[in-house]
This record gives C-alpha cells, sequence and structure tokens, in this order.
C-alpha cells in the first residue's frame, strides 16, 4: 500500500520490523495507517508526540501455556495469548478466538482492530483480544471444559470488571465463557459476572447478545440504502459462514423481507434460491453451530431441497448485497472480481478484515459498490457486550426490546459519524475511512489528554 505521508510510512516500517512473521498485523496497519492520512496531514501535534507509534504497539500481551487432559487420559499442551492493545477510553474488551490456526500476528490484528471498533460504538470500552491454538473440532463437552478451566487458570490474574473483560469470537460461544466463567468465580471466589460477556441468562448474560453482531450488521445495512434511496424488501443476499454472526443476520435479514440465500463453512456452501427465510430454515442453521451438528451444511441442503456445493467459496452466487461473516481474508482478488461482476450495488463486511487490502482497495476504486467495513458493521457484537457490562454492574435486567432498541440506536450512530467523519476531510461517502476516522479520533484524544506512557 501506498504511504503519501512520510511519519506514517516510518511508523509502518517500524511495526513490520518489530513484529516479524505476522502478516495479518502488517495488512490490518498498513490499512488503517493509510485511511488515517488525512488526519494526520491535519494534525502535527500527534506526529510531534509519535501518537501512532504508540497506537500500534500493544499496551501489554501475555502468553502462557494451557495443559489440558483428554476424555482417553492423553495430555495436551496448547499456547493461550491475551493482547491489551489499548485502554484508553475504557477497560480492556474483545472475544477469545479457539482456533488451530491462531498465532501470536492474529491476535494482535483482532485486538487493534478491535481498539478502533470499540471506539465507535460510542461506549467506555479499550481494546483486547485473546485466544489459543486449541482446536474445539470433535473434542466432547468434558474435554472443553477442562481446555477452558486451564485457560482461565492462567488468564484469571489478569483480567476483571474493571481491568478487561473477554468475550467469545470464533470457537467461543454460550459453553465456553460458562465454563470459563465458572472456574474464574471458583479461583476469585467472588460473583463478579462483569468480568465476561456472553454469559448464559442465567447468570447475568444479556437478551440479545446471541443476536447483537447479525442484527447489528443489517441495521447497519439498512441506513446504508436509507442513505443511497434503496428498500431492503426482496434484495438477494450473499453471505457466507454459517456461525452466531450469520445467523443472526440471516434472521434479521429475512425478518425485514430481504432474501438471504447461502451459508458457508469450511466444507462448502449451500445455495438456497428459495431464500433462507423460514422460521424452520433460520432455526436450522442456529442448531448447526449451537449443537456442534457434524456435515450440517450438507444436512441443510437436503433437508431443506437447496444446493450444497463441497469445497467452494459462495461469491459466485449473483446477489444484490455481498455479507462475508466468515473470517479474516476470505475474499481476495478472484473474489472480488466476481463479487463485483455481478452487478451488486453493495459490500458489507461483516467479520473481522474479510478482504484482502487489494480487494478492497479493487472494489473502493470501481465505484460501482457502497463498500462497509467490518469495524463499523460488526460493532453492535461489542456494543451490546458493553450493554451487558452495564446491566451487571447495576444488578439489573434489560429487557430485549431494551437492548434491540439501544443496539439499533448504536448502529445509526455508527453510520452516521462514520459518514459524517469522511464528509468532514472532503473524502465523500468513503464509509471505509471515515469509520477509522471517527473510531481514531475518541482513542487518539484520550491518549493525548492522559499524557504519554
Ligand atoms: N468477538 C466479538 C468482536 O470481535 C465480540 C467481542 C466482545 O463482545 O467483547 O467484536
Amino acid at each position: 500500500m501506498e504511504f503519501k505521508n512520510a511519519y506514517l510510512k516510518k511508523v509502518y516500517e517500524e511495526a513490520v520490523r518489530k513484529n516479524p512473521g505476522e502478516p495479518e498485523f502488517h495488512q490490518t496497519i498498513s490499512e488503517v495507517l493509510t485511511s488515517l492520512e488525512p488526519v494526520i496531514d491535519r494534525h502535527p501535534e500527534y506526529e510531534k508526540v509519535d501518537l501512532m507509534g504508540r497506537m500500534v504497539e500493544p499496551e501489554r500481551m501475555f502468553t502462557f501455556r494451557v495443559v489440558w487432559q483428554d476424555d482417553n487420559g492423553d495430555w495436551h499442551t496448547n499456547r493461550g495469548w491475551r493482547c491489551q492493545f489499548n485502554g484508553a477510553i475504557g477497560p480492556y474488551k474483545g472475544g477469545i478466538r479457539f482456533q488451530k490456526n491462531v498465532n501470536q500476528g492474529i491476535i494482535k490484528f483482532l485486538g487493534f482492530e478491535q481498539t478502533f471498533k470499540n471506539s465507535l460504538t460510542g461506549l467506555p470500552i479499550g481494546g483486547a483480544k485473546g485466544g489459543s491454538d486449541f482446536d474445539p473440532a470433535g473434542k466432547s463437552d468434558a474435554e472443553v471444559m477442562r481446555f477452558c478451566q486451564s485457560f482461565m487458570t492462567a488468564l484469571y490474574r489478569y483480567i476483571g470488571p474493571d481491568i478487561d473483560v473477554p468475550a467469545g469470537d470464533m470457537g467461543v460461544g454460550g459453553r465456553e465463557i460458562g465454563f470459563m466463567y465458572g472456574q474464574y468465580r471458583r479461583l476469585k471466589g467472588v460473583f463478579e459476572n462483569g468480568v465476561l460477556t456472553g454469559k448464559g441468562l442465567s447468570y447475568g448474560g444479556s437478551l440479545i447478545r446471541p443476536e447483537a453482531t447479525g442484527y447489528g450488521a443489517v441495521y447497519y445495512l439498512c441506513e446504508v440504502l436509507k442513505h443511497t434511496g434503496d428498500d431492503i424488501k426482496g434484495k438477494k443476499v450473499v453471505l457466507s459462514g454459517y456461525g452466531n454472526v450469520t445467523w443472526g443476520a440471516v434472521k434479521k435479514l429475512a425478518e425485514l423481507g430481504a432474501v438471504p440465500v447461502t451459508i458457508s463453512g469450511r466444507a462448502g456452501y449451500v445455495y438456497d434460491p428459495a431464500g433462507i427465510t423460514t422460521d424452520e430454515k433460520v432455526d436450522f442453521v442456529y442448531r448447526m453451530r449451537t449443537e456442534g451438528m457434524k456435515d450440517g451444511l450438507a444436512a441443510y441442503a437436503e433437508k431443506f431441497g437447496a444446493e450444497f456445493h463441497p469445497g467452494e467459496k459462495p461469491w459466485s452466487v449473483k446477489g444484490d448485497i455481498y455479507m462475508p461473516c466468515a473470517t479474516q481474508n476470505e475474499v481476495a482478488m478472484k473474489e472480488a472480481e466476481q463479487i463485483s461482476g455481478s452487478g451488486a450495488k453493495y459490500y458489507i463486511e461483516v467479520a473481522n478484515m474479510p478482504t484482502s487490502n487489494e480487494a478492497l482497495n479493487y472494489m473502493r476504486g470501481l465505484g460501482t459498490m457502497v463498500v462497509a467495513p467490518s469495524k463499523a458493521v460488526n460493532a453492535g457484537g461489542v456494543g451490546v457486550s458493553a450493554l451487558e457490562m452495564a446491566q451487571n454492574s447495576e444488578r439489573l435486567v434489560w429487557t430485549a426490546e431494551q437492548v434491540d432498541a439501544e443496539l439499533h440506536r448504536m448502529m445509526i450512530n455508527i453510520h452516521k459519524v462514520s459518514a459524517e467523519a469522511a464528509e468532514e476531510y472532503g473524502l465523500g461517502y468513503d464509509l471505509v475511512s471515515g469509520a477509522k476516522i471517527a473510531g481514531f479520533k475518541k482513542v487518539a484524544d484520550a491518549m493525548m489528554a492522559q499524557g504519554c506512557f
């Protein structure tokens, strides 16, 4: 990526040098810094104190050993991480990811993105991320419990309701959060349920948290459509993934009269031309993940008479709106060409960094599509986590309607402040740059106000 600003180029090159072998981290730094160029040009005070050099360096990061025993009595050693990236505007906050391919660079990239995203929610939460290279696939409940207990035994001394509040991410759902909270409570001897979010409803979880990321993404999409004078009804939507985020998005899309037609996983994708629109279909998608259904995609296709395309991604399917909800870098140049070639007008990122920088620049450069960035679009998940923290500290439970209304308001505001920030810098309706500028401003102000450390 080309830097026009010499200071930012230097910050980027230093970060690459200091973080060898972490391509995802380099990718997000380069993407964020280039978007911030107009802000850095206009604010020389940031360069004066090397604010950006500080911004790309996590405040701290822990690496720990996680040892656990499987059901056959064999022992395993995994590695765990927690990256407390930026705590300038609130306690560190961000999910925990359990996935075989997780490494230090992936955790750092996610923590960096989380800082901007959390700021955009308008709520007081800093940025963090954690995880492990543990592979949850095919593990029994007892194995997952032993792993989670061991993970929390290492992590508990670094977190707390006013310190750092982890949550779920890929491979970490309600079951894992429950096991981790149980272990935290046992170790600390206190009922500090504000230490984790995404909890079950019986011990302090928030209504609408499971739906929040997907619902929030669709609320954001509705704001984009409002801006372009378009209607969501009847729009064909191509989505990837089949986890909690995809499910929430599909559910809300169906409710608003759109027609979600695909879901996908490592095994391939399902194309359901009739639309994943009935309660029965939407519930099936929910159960695929929560029940750890084996061959769930093929089972969906068979049950509902849809097409299953093994080993393929859904991006060759023609749609009006594309929503990648699965994982980082799932859309590279080839996929970007398929998507733009369909004539679609909307590319709405949902997963964290689902698009390679090259593909993102290509799609933005075409000028035929509105491109919306995940940092803004998926912020409703962590936003409702912050509402869960508020309920926990108040020892109250909000109704589903209350949480949903707050989530909706939050997404309207995120779209608005992003569009306004882009306008302020003469960039037009550029949601990608606008989100970064808006998210950055609050963190930068807080860091400047608090002095250097
Ligand atoms: N893992 C989700 C995210 O990336 C949720 C984080 C949270 O709720 O703290 O935003």
